[in-house]
């Protein structure tokens, strides 16, 4: 799976990831669901590598994937790679979010992952552990450099507001959210507060686990249309609307070797105000309210 010279030659759009100030590009790469076992977990590996090398370097993983088998595919793939070029994520159980629970569930992953620290660590959703044990145990692990910063997942305002209340040392760093072109409820309200409070927003299933717009439906039609102005593919301008607003990031997860290739080209596609415009009038927003949706 080698890089072309026109690839390599490709610049990613990054944005600051929250209160880390750190520039992160604005695609990564998901694990969840990856061919885990046998000649197809090495190469899942190679795919992540092969990301990774066309400038995908934020990775993201939890302890659930493959129960530790996808921390262990990103492993093979991040060896011998230096690293503080990439930006690795894991994420506790709920289950195992109490406090003791929390600090062995991270020194678990780490050593999955051959690594000795998180750039980021997560609550995977909330659970009935005390939100107060899980953020007082995330913020040991930050001062025991074993994580650089602590975030959650799935978690809406009130939680936010909760967990936030919750902490004493450090901040929430990010909050990774179900956010594709048929599910835009963040937008409502978790968006905003998560730009109002320097909080980074991570799109999971940014391509909607691949039940994805066809190009026959009006919104595929218009995703085409935008497309063709950027010599882009309807994938790409979803991925580049998702991320178009400072502080959003996508974590869309990928085998196929095209599929890497595909997303990683996206991280230089920039959409116009009119390409918006477009794009939002043809994947309305949704109603406002309810329970914040989970994949
Ligand atoms: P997704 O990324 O929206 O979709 C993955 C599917 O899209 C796979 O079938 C993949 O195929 C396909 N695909 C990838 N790139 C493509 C492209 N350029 N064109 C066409 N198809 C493409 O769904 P996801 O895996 O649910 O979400 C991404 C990541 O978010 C996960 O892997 C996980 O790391 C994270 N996540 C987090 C939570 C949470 O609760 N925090 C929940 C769900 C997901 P191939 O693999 O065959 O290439």
């Amino acid at each position: 799976m080698a890089v072309t010279r026109a690839e390599r030659g490709r610049a990613m759009r990054t944005h600051v990831f929250g209160p880390l100030k750190r520039q992160v590009p604005v695609i990564g790469q998901g694990t969840w669901q990856m061919h885990d076992r046998g000649a197809r977990a090495k190469h899942a590996a190679a795919a992540l590598r092969l990301g990774i090398e066309l400038g995908l370097t934020h990775i993201d993983t939890a302890e659930m994937y493959g129960e530790g088998r996808a921390e262990e595919i990103v492993a093979a793939a991040i060896a011998g790679l230096v690293r503080e070029t990439l930006f690795i994520v894991s994420k506790v159980l709920p289950q195992n979010a109490s406090y003791d629970g929390t600090i062995r569930a991270c020194e678990r992953s780490l050593l999955r992952l051959g690594i000795d620290y998180l750039d980021v660590y997560l609550l995977h959703w909330r659970g009935s552990h005390p939100l107060e044990a899980t953020m007082s145990a995330m913020e040991r692990l930050v001062d025991e450099d074993k994580i650089r910063a602590l975030g959650v997942s799935n978690f809406d305002v009130a939680d936010l507001e909760e967990a936030r209340a919750a902490l004493h040392r450090h901040p929430i760093a990010c909050n990774q959210v179900l956010y594709h072109l048929s599910e835009r409820h963040v937008e409502h309200a978790v968006l905003p507060y998560c730009q109002a409070h320097d909080i980074a927003l991570v799109a999971y299933s940014p391509l909607g686990q691949g039940d994805f717009p066809s190009n026959r439906s009006a919104g595929g039609r218009v995703l085409a249309d935008v497309a063709a102005r950027h010599d882009a593919t309807p994938s790409q301008v979803a991925l580049a609307f998702l991320t178009h607003q400072p502080g959003t990031f996508a974590i869309p997860k990928a085998e196929r070797e095209d599929h890497v290739r595909d997303n990683a080209a996206a991280g230089d596609v920039k959409l116009s105000a009119v390409d918006v415009a477009a794009i939002d009038a043809a994947f309305p927003l949704g109603p406002r309210g309810g329970e914040l949706p989970v994949n």
